[in-house]
């Protein structure tokens, strides 16, 4: 995806890049048309993991570029609990909830039930519920399932279904919404 070839060039090479006047295709790489909620040039996310009670607060876009400190933590945090692997996240799906976070008028950390899947862990998972499917995005860090403190579930579906950006499921029953970075659609 061009944003991460940018951030991962140097400084310069970006500055060059962007002074070429390609910054603009850049931007309309990583915003879809018809997205609800356009977010500023600071990109901020927070999260609790429940499953580890770990938290974390950070900026991971700012100045023109992701910040690859800032994504190898939340690849960290999001990370396969149960076997410990850890793969980069889809930055589009930063993205993607940092526009829900504004769509929703919310500064509250997304808890997270599930990020990355290792397809041993979600092979295990799918065995055991109709709700996990054996292709998952989860295993290619292109999805998550969330809810956010202080919003109705029924919110937070709306919102992600707002952004017209990828696949939304509701799961009322186990009380979290997954979103992905995969094409449009919606389920549950
Ligand atoms: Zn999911």
């Amino acid at each position: 995806m061009a944003g991460r070839v940018g951030a991962q060039a140097p400084r310069s090479n970006r500055r060059r890049f962007l002074a070429l006047g390609l910054g603009a295709i850049t931007c309309a790489a990583v915003w879809p048309a018809g997205a609800a909620v356009r977010i500023s040039d600071r990109r901020r996310l927070s999260f609790v993991n429940l499953h580890t009670d770990e938290t974390l607060d950070t900026v991971y876009w700012a100045d023109g570029s992701y910040e690859p400190d800032a994504l190898k933590s939340i690849d960290h945090l999001l990370r396969d609990f149960r076997t410990g692997e850890v793969r980069r996240i889809d930055p589009r799906l930063l993205d993607l909830l940092v526009r829900l976070r504004a769509q929703l008028d919310s500064t509250a950390p997304f808890h997270v039930i599930s990020g990355y899947r290792s397809p041993a862990t979600n092979a295990m998972l799918a065995s055991h519920s109709d709700g996990v499917a054996s292709g998952s995005l989860h295993m290619q860090g292109m999805a998550i399932d969330i809810r956010v403190p202080g919003r109705e579930l029924r919110q937070v579906q709306q919102a992600a279904l707002a952004q017209q950006s990828g696949g939304v499921g509701y799961y009322p029953r186990s009380d979290f919404v997954h979103v992905d970075t995969g094409r449009v659609r919606r389920w549950g």
